[in-house]
């Protein structure tokens, strides 16, 4: 992957409504040249909606919030990575951390769910992070190594050039609260010196952050060695915001 343009991502989480995308996404895509490349990973009912405003050329990559571990078949309620795929979506987020701890997704779920991303052609973006328990005990290395090394263990013989991570601290998403670049630093390098170690020293892999990325704090944080992008939640829904942190990027 190439890591020289960063990448932001926009994850409306469960909001939105068929006038209000629109209206956001007509805001987004009025703005010519975001200089980098960009996602927005949109609710289930909504991707078809998202994939026919954006226009063929502005550059924006339509990505879902979550997928099945399972192929086709009896899941009901489920879906599958073939059926983003086959709708248009290129990214798909993978383990966030509200799908951890509100639904029970654990790492060999989640390591299943990038497996079945990676078999239909997506692009997994691939959360880890720690909670603030895990942060303040001084586990947060050794808590994103095991999430990551369970993914690695059920993607065996798949291209790993597909993949980008998220470094997500729980205790930022949501709260207003931003790890500081020093924090950030220190878990994108060793991320960076595992993907080195389990993907190969040619592998070159997106590593952005998510939590309370704002317009006030991108620069500093997209600054930073070894951040390659952002995933953004909340700050994804006010386009002017967005746009802003595009800009930073
Ligand atoms: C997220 O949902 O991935 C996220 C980072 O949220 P927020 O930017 O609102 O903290």
């Amino acid at each position: 992957m190439d890591v020289s343009t960063k990448l932001v991502v926009g994850n409306w989480k469960m909001n939105g409504s068929l006038a209000g995308n629109a209206e956001l996404l007509g805001e987004v895509t009025k703005s010519a040249g975001l200089g980098c490349e960009v996602a927005v990973c949109a609710p289930f009912p909504y991707l078809m909606q998202v994939l026919q405003i954006l226009p063929p050329r502005s550059g924006i990559a339509l990505g879902a919030q979550n997928v099945s571990e399972f192929d086709d078949g009896a899941y009901t309620g489920e879906v599958s990575a073939r059926m983003l795929s086959d709708l248009g979506c290129s990214y798909v987020i993978v383990g966030h951390s509200e799908r951890r701890s509100l639904f029970h997704e654990d790492d060999g779920t989640v390591g299943r769910k990038t497996r079945a991303a990676l078999r239909a052609g997506l692009l997994p973006i691939v959360c880890v992070g720690e909670t603030s328990a895990e942060r303040n005990d001084g586990i947060t290395l050794e808590v994103v190594t095991r999430q990551l090394d369970a993914v690695a263990a059920e993607i065996d013989g798949l291209d790993v050039d597909q993949i980008v991570l998220a470094y997500e601290p729980i205790w930022a998403i949501g709260s207003g609260l931003t790890a500081t670049a020093e924090q950030v630093g220190e878990v994108h390098a060793s991320i960076r010196t595992w993907t080195q170690r389990v993907f190969g020293s040619e592998v070159t892999t997106k590593i952005l952050y998510g939590g309370s990325v704002k317009p006030g704090n991108a620069a500093e944080l997209f600054a930073v060695p070894n951040v390659d992008g952002g995933l953004i939640g909340g700050a994804s829904l006010v386009a002017r915001d967005f746009l802003a942190i595009c800009h930073a990027a």
